[in-house]
């Protein structure tokens, strides 16, 4: 523990409150904040009242996220601002566009935080709090099962419905080997499954002198001892090669799920949105993968109600639903983003409109998750168990479908041999077979 004084209080006593929302890449995020703050000797609480250090890691993809992160700042306002108390509040993420200026509209908040600078935040905090921060491998808490490490930041894409390059800026790779360290000391530290995570990992190294790309990556933390499972997302439908199918489909360890955004299946909304490929390519794209691995599990983005899109354009991202059969399907109504270049367009399509359109995917996704997942009934799955949940354990299958099954022995982190005995659509139920043996040849 260093410096135990702070502020007459050892360390010890400090709580923190981190409130996050978000994607993958802010869970990430959270979780290294939150074991930097520990290294510190801090402890997390769920009571603001109870913290000294107020952290909100906050989202703006939709509306409704930015609605959240505004009413979360306003509860807060009143501790942040009781000068009895010497509490601070910082906000970071996609909600922190320009610091400056958000400082003067929100004056009791003591720091805003561009997305992912933990850096910043972290010697905020040890300016306030007067210590000398931890070296960086001071952290050895033990690791969730399943962990995530950021290869790039920000996306060198402008879809036009998109305000994520705006919030977190053009793309910047991790170096190869910072990833490969981090990646392994979490596998030290107890993670059997890493996911590695990009706003679209397949751009990976375009922007770095040395030319490496996503396959490379996942070549070098592959060989990870102790690692079981390796995955990847968000991926997008123009920068995926063929070099990353084949090598994704190679590696044994490498999960055969793919986080493929579609976001509509008509040419002329896809050309609206700006994402830079047409439904025959990307039906192609799917093809090529299912060709690589005939197991392979794939999950996509939809957006229903983007400005100007017609019932026929429509119909033709429900045939796309339909036609490639996906395990699961992101989904939602567009809203409209200021700063987004389709904010200055119409946004034509009634709400009830919106809503009949995006309740037709979702049924039909669901009669198709349904029918997949039936398909497995009866079947041994391997299953990499992550946690207990409500007297279950609690684990997915190779392609991300979750499987709960009761049994008295530790299986946390345990890859096991399940009979599936029940489906739904998103979850199923089975019986422990055995404990499998590690990875050798195909995705265990
Ligand atoms: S690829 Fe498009 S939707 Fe995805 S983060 Fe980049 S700009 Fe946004």
């Amino acid at each position: 523990m260093l410096r135990e004084r702070c502020g007459g209080l050892p360390l010890s006593s400090l709580k923190y409150y981190l409130w996050n929302i978000g994607c993958q890449m802010n869970q990430a995020d959270a979780r290294r904040l939150a074991e930097a703050l520990d290294v510190r000797g801090m402890t997390a609480t769920r009571s603001p009242e109870e913290a000294r250090v107020l952290l909100l890691n906050t989202c703006v993809v939709r509306q409704s996220a930015e609605d959240k992160v505004l009413g979360r700042m306003a509860s807060l306002q009143s501790l942040a601002s009781d000068p009895a108390a010497s509490r601070i509040l910082l906000v970071m993420g996609c909600f922190v566009d320009d610091p400056v200026l958000m400082a003067e509209r929100y004056p009791y908040v003591h720091g805003f935080f561009l997305p992912s600078d933990l850096r910043g935040v972290l010697s905020h905090i040890d300016a306030w709090l007067g210590v000398v921060p931890p070296s960086a491998d001071a952290v050895s808490a033990p690791a969730q099962v399943n962990e995530s490490v950021a290869i790039s930041y920000g996306c060198d894409h402008h879809c036009t419905y998109c305000i994520v390059t705006d919030r977190r800026g053009a793309q910047r790779s991790r170096p190869l080997q910072e990833i490969v360290r981090e990646a392994a000391d979490l596998v030290a530290r107890g993670a059997r499954e890493i996911t590695l995570l990009g706003q679209n990992v397949d751009a990976y190294g375009s922007d770095l002198p040395e030319g490496t790309d996503l396959a490379d990556v996942l070549c070098a933390v592959h060989e990870i001892p102790g690692l079981l499972r390796l995955r990847f997302l968000t991926s997008h439908p123009r920068e995926m090669s063929q070099r990353i199918i084949d090598t994704a489909a190679a590696l044994p360890k490498v999960c055969p799920s793919w986080e493929l955004p579609a976001q509509s299946g008509d040419d002329t909304v896809l050309r609206r949105m700006a994402r830079g490929y047409t439904s025959a390519h990307y039906r192609d794209l799917v093809r090529r993968i299912r060709e690589a691995r005939p197991d392979a599990g794939i999950n996509t983005d939809i957006i229903v109600g983007f400005c100007g899109e017609t019932e026929g354009q429509f119909e033709n991202t429900v045939a796309l639903v339909r036609d490639l059969c996906f395990d699961q399907v992101h989904l939602a109504a567009y809203s409209v983003r200021e700063g987004t270049a389709a904010a200055h367009w119409l946004d034509d399509v009634p709400p009830e409109e919106k809503e009949r359109r995006r309740l037709v995917i979702e049924g039909l996704q669901t009669e198709i998750a349904t029918a997949r997942n039936a398909a497995l009934l009866g079947e041994v799955v391997p299953v990499l168990v992550e946690s207990r949940q409500r007297g279950r354990w609690r684990g997915r299958t190779p392609t991300n479908k979750l499987v709960f099954f009761q049994d008295p022995a530790n299986w946390r982190g345990v890859l096991a041999d399940v009979r599936i005995t029940w489906t739904g659509p998103w979850s199923m139920i089975g019986e422990v077979v055995n404990k499998r043996d590690e990875p050798s040849d195909k995705t265990a």
